[in-house]
């Protein structure tokens, strides 16, 4: 076949391909071009799962009589005049693409009106027709109704999920854009039923309620990390530790308010929360990252789902920075409470967050329901952390596991193992850091047989291994001497912790994770067990420890390692008040 140049129409629903994927991409180009126009209330109404009717409608500035056709043309845009603009893109539009690509899959309508018009414009057009529009009587701004999406392209309809997936695919989209931005108001219209309304009142914890109901919302943490001269900050709210996930749903991120996708920023979230979650598990955050327009190049992807930056590092650290302060300032004793129901909350108002998310539990280990709940929204009222630690009196030791005190506000219970953990976690994490590894001679040298695979990074990874104490030496095949360990690690572990160590090391993943997995490793193999009986002086001397901890509340994989009843609430359990 020869070359020849493709058909107008067909090049139309190339381009289109890339812009409208699905019904929820309509949503966000619609919602994105509301946002543009400064609009307070956008309502969003979708039947169908979107394949019947998208409309939005907006308050915003509205299109001019004579322009209104034009927006209909390809690469037709009033946000970007020259090429130099490109480099510095406040709106969210910029590509003049998604009102032509959107005609040419679908049937669409518009209503507008600019404040300063007496008599609207309305168009109808479809499938790539010609644009035509005429006098409309409305009221401000501008309404976009897609009707039949992708009934002319049969292979893309296919590819679309249920009704409800896509419902939810733009549930989950205006939840993020109410986040985003919270002076604007949001109303999506589900099959004829309101399913989320946000406030628009510039509060971002009052969005975040009305899109996760008051209890979640009411124990996020907020980070707010100024710019600390290069333009770089973030602000926005995290869980506590002891609110996590299965997955990475609930993570949000917005550059300059952008919702963006990003390996690099759910990386570096990873990390900041690295000895604060349980492995594999989630936080819920709703982060902005404020970047100069000139270093974020957001002109990379044609839904403009990513960003480019241009100082990786400068975000990378703003994130860590802002996430990592928020957590070590409120990492709280968590509260212990009797009341094992589920305590009534208003509960998320969207329907794709409804079947996934439950309040109730989100206070719980592990997924794992307890009889008695922590209760993270009663630990605001706590005393600061650091308080109620220092003041700890020892009462004894219960099943030689948990230890008993009482302190500024009623009593404490502590988890022996977790809370040694925390304490040699830190201090093998800070010789580490300082090059200082304390390192104890083996009385016996002992002899380990390794895999052909712990061989391959003893041999690759020696480096580490030195920095972290462990001294080895060559013994027949595949068998070392193992002399020296951390000094943490009592002797008669040596050769389990090495073992453990290796295989951890097997995980490629950058140096200070890596780091931080074999410290909270060789803290897990080192620290008392449960069902160790400890005299007074050594729990003493355990509390006094982790009170001189960089983060004594939760163990290195997330875990608690105390937790408290209140004064108050011994005093509503016996029916003192
Ligand atoms: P872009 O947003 O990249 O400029 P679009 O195809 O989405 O491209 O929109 C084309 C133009 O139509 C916009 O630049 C804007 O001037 C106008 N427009 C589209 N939607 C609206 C709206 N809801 N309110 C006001 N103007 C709009
Ligand atoms: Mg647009």
């Amino acid at each position: 076949m020869g070359i020849k140049i493709l058909a107008p129409e067909v090049a139309a629903k190339i381009a289109a391909g890339e812009v409208v994927e699905r019904p929820s991409s309509v949503v966000k180009e619609l919602l994105e071009n509301s946002l543009d126009a400064a609009a307070t209330q956008i309502t969003i109404e979708v039947q169908g799962g979107g394949t019947q009717l998208i409309r939005v409608t907006d308050d915003g500035h509205g299109i001019p009589a004579q322009d209104v056709n034009l927006a209909f043309y390809r690469h037709a845009t009033s946000k970007l005049s020259d090429a130099s603009d490109l480099d510095s893109i406040a709106t969210m539009g910029f590509r003049g693409e998604a009102l032509p690509s959107i005609a040419a899959v679908a049937r669409v309508s518009m209503v507008t009106r600019p404040h300063d018009a007496e008599v609207g414009r309305e168009v109808h057009l479809g499938w790539g027709e010609e644009v035509r529009s005429s006098p409309k009587g409305c009221s401000q701004g501008t309404s976009v109704a897609v009707q039949g999406l992708f009934e002319n392209l049969p292979a893309r309809r296919k590819f679309l999920k249920s009704a409800s997936g896509e419902r939810s695919r733009i549930s989950d989209l205006v939840t993020r854009y109410a986040l985003a931005f919270p002076e604007v108001g949001f109303r999506l219209v589900v099959d004829g039923r309101n399913t989320l309304t946000s406030p628009g009142n510039g509060s971002l914890a009052d969005a975040l309620v009305s899109v996760y109901g008051a209890d979640t919302a009411g124990s996020l943490l907020e980070v707010s990390w100024e710019d600390t001269g290069d333009g770089y900050g973030v602000r926005g709210f995290i869980s506590s530790p002891s609110m996590h996930r299965a997955n990475r749903t609930y993570i949000t991120f917005l550059v300059n308010r952008r919702w963006i996708q990003s390996p690099l920023l759910s990386f570096a979230l990873a990390e900041s929360y690295q000895g604060f979650l349980p492995e594999r598990r989630h936080p819920l955050t709703v982060l902005n990252l404020s970047v100069p327009l000139a270093d974020a190049d957001v002109n990379v992807h044609p839904a403009k789902r990513e960003v480019r930056f241009l100082q990786e590092n400068s975000v990378f650290s703003a994130l860590q920075r802002g996430v990592r302060a928020a957590l070590v300032a409120f990492s709280p004793v968590p509260e212990m409470s009797s009341a094992g129901a589920p305590t009534a909350g208003t509960g998320p108002t969207t329907d794709s967050t409804a079947a996934r998310f439950n309040p109730s539990t989100g206070a719980m280990w592990d997924g794992q329901q307890r009889s008695m709940p922590l209760d993270s929204a009663l630990v605001q009222d706590d005393p600061t952390p650091v308080e109620a630690m220092s003041s700890l009196r020892i009462l004894g030791q219960i099943r030689n596991t948990y230890l008993v005190a009482e302190g500024t506000d009623g009593m404490y219970l502590l988890d022996q193992h977790a809370a040694h953990e925390r304490v040699l976690f830190e201090k093998v994490s800070k010789e580490v850091a300082g090059q200082t590894p304390q390192s104890q001679a083996l009385l016996e040298p002992e002899s380990v047989e390794l895999s052909t695979a712990q061989e391959e990074i003893v041999q690759s990874s020696a480096g580490l291994l030195e920095r972290f104490g462990f001294v080895l030496e060559p013994f027949g095949e595949r068998t070392y001497l193992l002399r020296a360990v951390p000094a943490v690690v009592t002797d008669a572990h040596g050769g389990k912790a090495l073992l453990e160590v290796l295989d951890l090391m097997a995980y490629e993943g950058l140096l200070r994770e890596r780091e931080e997995t074999l410290a909270a490793s060789i803290a897990c193999h080192s620290a008392v067990r449960a069902g160790m009986g400890l005299s007074q002086v050594e729990m003493e001397e355990l509390v006094h420890q982790l009170q001189s901890c960089d983060s004594p509340h939760t163990c290195p994989h997330g875990r608690p390692t105390i937790v408290h009843l209140s004064s108050h609430h011994l005093e509503r359990e016996f029916g003192r008040r």
